[in-house]
């Protein structure tokens, strides 16, 4: 049997470097979690800071007016795509208001 040829050094592909902008979108990360950020829409000011700081850009919106139990109106709702959140827990940890619970994963 032949022997397997390894790359060398300077043949391996660089690691921890992202190559393209946006290349998360590719990347299906859900079944890492063992936390699920839950979004709470009543809670939530829409300020975006944890879509701007989601690494796998798994927030999203949707065209879906809300009003709050307190009468505030907004014309869209923040979304979470399971598929590509890790639960990292960063949106959890940068929400100004405490509108995103991290509970465990049921699989
Ligand atoms: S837990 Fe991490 S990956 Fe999931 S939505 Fe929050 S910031 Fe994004
Ligand atoms: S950071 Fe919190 S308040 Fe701001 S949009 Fe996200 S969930 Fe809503």
């Amino acid at each position: 049997m032949a022997e397997e040829k390894l790359p060398a050094w300077n043949e391996l592909p660089p690691g921890a470097v992202i190559l393209e902008p946006g290349s998360s979108e590719k990347r299906y990360t859900g079944d890492w979690r063992i936390f699920r950020p839950v979004l709470n829409q009543d809670k939530c000011i829409r300020c975006l800071l944890c879509w701007v700081y989601c690494p796998d850009d798994a927030f999203y919106f949707e065209d879906e007016p809300y009003v709050t139990s307190k009468g505030r109106k907004y014309k869209f709702s923040l979304k979470i795509n399971y598929d590509h959140c890790k639960g990292c827990g960063i949106c959890v940890e940068e929400c100004p208001v405490n509108a995103i619970d991290f509970v465990e994963e049921v699989k």
